[in-house]
């Protein structure tokens, strides 16, 4: 008999979901996890008062009844919702692609005016079947938005042209000939009242946390402690990348604290050139509608990085050769019949923080089978 259950590893949502369900079901878990804090890349802190997203911006949305429910137990949720402003070359337009848009863009008033626009301009460059990100691009919204409001941003985030991306990745964004501005197209949006890390920590509450453990450096003697094992780091990592490693997308993050009451008036700013080095400027204090010291605001700068072994992957470059790779370390994963490997990086996926709930909560469920 083993002390625990479950050792987890990562305290990031979906460890730490995991750990919530099988404690509740009266398992005993261990998580770990190698940073000094809980909550992974959601996790939040305070300065001045202000709720500061120290990973990005994270703004939950989902269309998952089971998943709003299960985090409104962990969480007050407030009524925020994206509308990003874009500013290219000092020129602000709307996202997510609507008529806000296509009004700044080509001084169109209706959505007849727009769409006219738009397939004139789809037309005009022959795309069948969309092979890549650029044409998929230009088929939903044109030559004009593609080039001003796609091109350079997606070029500084991924580090390629985007002709070498996969066309599902500007599919996350949505195209309306509506005056709508709401980023996402989820049923329920909000962002956690006093930030993730509380949320995250209500839902570990029951579960045994140690932070600043380092699994794969102490694998076995971890692996000892309990009779299974939850994996929420890279995948590669795991398997000591003896395939190959799989490639990432890593990020900068400069945040500073500014004696202003307003830097920016949104809490997302997208600098969609190509030359500004940042993709996006944050301003956290719009996620909670100023809350905080009003004399004061902290904004983060986004900067894009290559990725290699050692830093922080944040996104996993799903292409097709990633894809094979993946498929590869998958039949590996497979094989080990005491580990669950679970969310963006054991998984390899480009997940939204409702999917990874809903992939834990059906571990769980699956799990417990
Ligand atoms: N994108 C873009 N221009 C923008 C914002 C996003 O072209 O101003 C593209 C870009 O390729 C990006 C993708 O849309 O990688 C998905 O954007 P999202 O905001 O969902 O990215 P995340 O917040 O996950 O980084």
């Amino acid at each position: 008999m083993k002390r625990y259950n479950y050792l987890i590893v990562g305290a990031g949502i979906f460890g730490a979901v995991f750990a919530e369900r099988m404690t509740a079901a009266g398992k005993r878990c261990l998580v770990i996890d190698r940073r000094d804090h809980i909550a992974g890349n959601a996790y939040t802190y305070e300065q001045d008062g202000i709720v500061v997203h120290k990973y990005g911006p994270h703004i939950f949305h989902t269309n998952d009844e089971e998943v709003w429910a299960y985090v409104n137990r962990f969480a007050r949720f407030n009524r925020f919702t994206l509308g990003t402003v874009a500013n290219y070359r000092g020129e602000i337009y709307s996202l997510p692609f609507n008529m806000y848009t296509f009004n700044r863009m080509w001084d169109v008033t209706t959505p007849e005016e727009a769409e006219a626009m738009i397939t004139a301009q789809r037309e005009a460059v022959c795309i069948n079947e969309p092979k890549n990100l650029e044409e998929q691009a230009i088929s939903l919204v044109g030559t004009d938005v593609y080039e001003k409001l796609i091109r350079g941003y997606t070029e500084k985030q991924w580090g390629r042209s985007c002709r070498d991306l996969p066309a599902f990745i500007i599919k996350r964004l949505p195209v309306r000939y509506t005056y709508d501005n709401n980023y996402f197209n989820a049923l329920y949006q909000g962002i956690p009242i006093g930030g993730y890390t509380k949320m995250i920590a209500n839902m570990l509450a029951g579960a045994e946390v140690r932070l600043g453990i380092d699994y794969l450096a102490n694998k076995a003697e971890l692996d000892d402690l309990a009779e299974k094992v939850v994996y929420t780091g890279p995948i590669d990592a795991y398997f000591s990348y003896r395939l190959g490693a799989l490639e990432y997308r890593s990020l900068r993050f400069e945040t500073e604290t500014l004696d202003k009451p307003n830097y920016q008036g949104n809490a997302v700013v997208n600098y969609t050139d190509r030359e500004t080095p940042w993709t996006r400027i944050i301003e956290h204090k719009w996620f909670e509608f100023g809350a905080g010291d009003p004399n004061k605001t902290v904004i983060t700068r986004e900067y894009p990085q290559t990725w290699t072994p050692g830093d922080e992957p944040y996104y996993p470059m799903n292409d097709e050769k990633n894809g094979s790779l993946y498929a590869k370390y998958q039949a590996l994963a497979d094989k080990e019949k005491n580990v669950i490997f679970g969310g963006r990086l054991g998984e390899y996926k480009y997940y939204d923080m409702d999917q990874v709930i809903r992939a834990a909560l059906d571990a769980v469920k699956s799990s417990t089978a």
